[in-house]
């Protein structure tokens, strides 16, 4: 489609984490914390906090993430560090969904760093380079599932089209009406979360800090 031969795709999975080569203790490290995330995705999914989402569950394999909902329904949850991620990074966003899970684009480095596709991606790290926390790796990865699940968004080249030429209109993407549910499930979260740290109190603190 819009990518030759020559652009980038690498599959970020724990099997190539855990292959020789690259920076291993961070690799390591990063594999803990997207352990950790589909530990918090499971803990939201099951809460009364996910209202947007099908009841399912997400699972991590030696080649990938998968969601699979309480019907019996899988699907994959690939995460692909690519040129188009590169793009979407460069107009602000983190990540975008496709077909089977969601691209993302390369990190600034720090100083004495040298690259390995694996971790410098907006999955595991700010674009700046500073590293995300499980909860923000559950919470990109529930917003692109949502995505992917609910067929909202760039799911094949004409709907792609058709979002761009809608988010030409739109002021962001979260006014995009494509990313309604997404974002909801994005808020889902953010609520599980509060509470999960202040008790029922925590999504009262939240509103608060909406306003
Ligand atoms: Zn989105």
């Amino acid at each position: 489609m819009l990518c030759a031969a020559s652009c980038r795709s690498l599959e970020i999975t724990p099997a190539a984490l855990r292959e020789k080569g690259g920076r291993a203790p961070e690799r390591a490290v990063a594999l803990a914390r997207w352990e950790e995330s589909i530990g918090l995705m499971n803990e939201f999914l099951a809460s009364s906090c996910r209202r947007t989402l099908p009841e399912g569950r997400f699972a991590l394999a030696g080649e990938g993430m998968t969601f699979t909902s309480a019907s019996g329904q899988t699907w994959p949850i690939q995460v692909c560090a690519t040129t188009w991620g590169d793009l979407v990074v460069a107009i602000g966003f983190r990540a975008q969904e496709g077909q089977c899970g969601f691209c993302v684009g390369a990190t600034q480095l720090q100083p004495g760093e040298a690259r390995d596709g694996l971790l410098d991606n907006t999955f595991f790290r700010h674009p700046q380079g500073f590293w995300e926390d499980a909860a923000s790796l559950a919470e990109v990865t529930l917003h692109e599932t949502t995505h992917v699940v609910l067929r909202e968004g760039t799911i094949g080249p004409w709907n792609t089209l058709g979002y761009y030429l809608v988010l030409l209109t739109c002021w962001s993407g979260v006014e995009h009406p494509a990313e309604r549910l997404p974002y909801a499930t994005s808020a889902e979260f953010e609520r599980f979360l509060a509470e999960r740290a202040h008790g029922p109190a925590g999504a009262g603190l939240l509103s608060w800090r909406a306003r």
